[in-house]
């Protein structure tokens, strides 16, 4: 509809970044636009209202919708960072790059056993990040209900990575 297509304006797609042959696309723009940003969040709660206890979002462009969206909802927003980032105590997951592996983390005690959550993040691309923090989530005794994006990347198999949660996914864009 009108939201889908000011945004597939708005994105700046941009080959060869941050390597050759991967084409990357550009969210920043949608924060010139303070009326896009906020029919993004609104869509985004619409997905979320009343299904929810916290919502989680991924660093670092995870936070620059997930904390308003949690706001709007008014429920808890949990960071969830490289590793690194957070003092002690934390809570941590390792996953697999494409080359090397990585460790994300969230303070321990933040997320709650038996929340219901909502992870969020700006784009879904191979699912390896937003699994490892479904996973992270999980470890302490909380459950992934929902899992939000502004755009999930349908030829790199993500979704599949997520089906294991039994969760709703939910992205504006393809
Ligand atoms: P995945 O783990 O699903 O392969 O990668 C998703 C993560 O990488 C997300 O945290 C996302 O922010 C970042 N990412 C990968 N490709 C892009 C891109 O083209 N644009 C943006 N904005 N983020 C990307």
């Amino acid at each position: 509809q009108e939201l889908i297509r000011k945004l597939e304006e708005t994105i700046e797609n941009v080959p060869d970044f941050p390597i050759p042959g991967i084409q990357f696309k550009d969210i920043s723009p949608i924060f010139l636009d303070p009326k896009l940003y906020e029919d993004v969040i609104a869509d985004l709660v619409a997905f979320s209202k009343g299904k929810v206890d916290a919502v989680c979002g991924i660093e670092s462009r995870g936070y620059l919708f997930g904390i308003a969206i949690a706001v709007a909802l008014e429920v808890p927003f949990i960071l969830i960072r490289k590793s690194g980032k957070l003092p002690p105590p934390v809570i941590s997951e390792k996953y697999d790059l494409e080359y090397g592996s990585a460790v994300i983390e969230t303070r321990e005690g933040q997320i709650k056993p038996g929340q219901k959550v909502l992870i969020h993040d700006d784009l879904l691309a191979t699912g390896g990040t937003t699994e490892a923090a479904a996973k992270l989530v999980e470890k302490q005794g909380a459950i992934v209900s929902q899992f939000s994006f502004l755009i999930g990347l349908k030829d790199l198999k993500g979704e599949e990575k997520l089906e294991k949660f039994n969760a709703e996914v939910y992205h504006i864009l393809k």
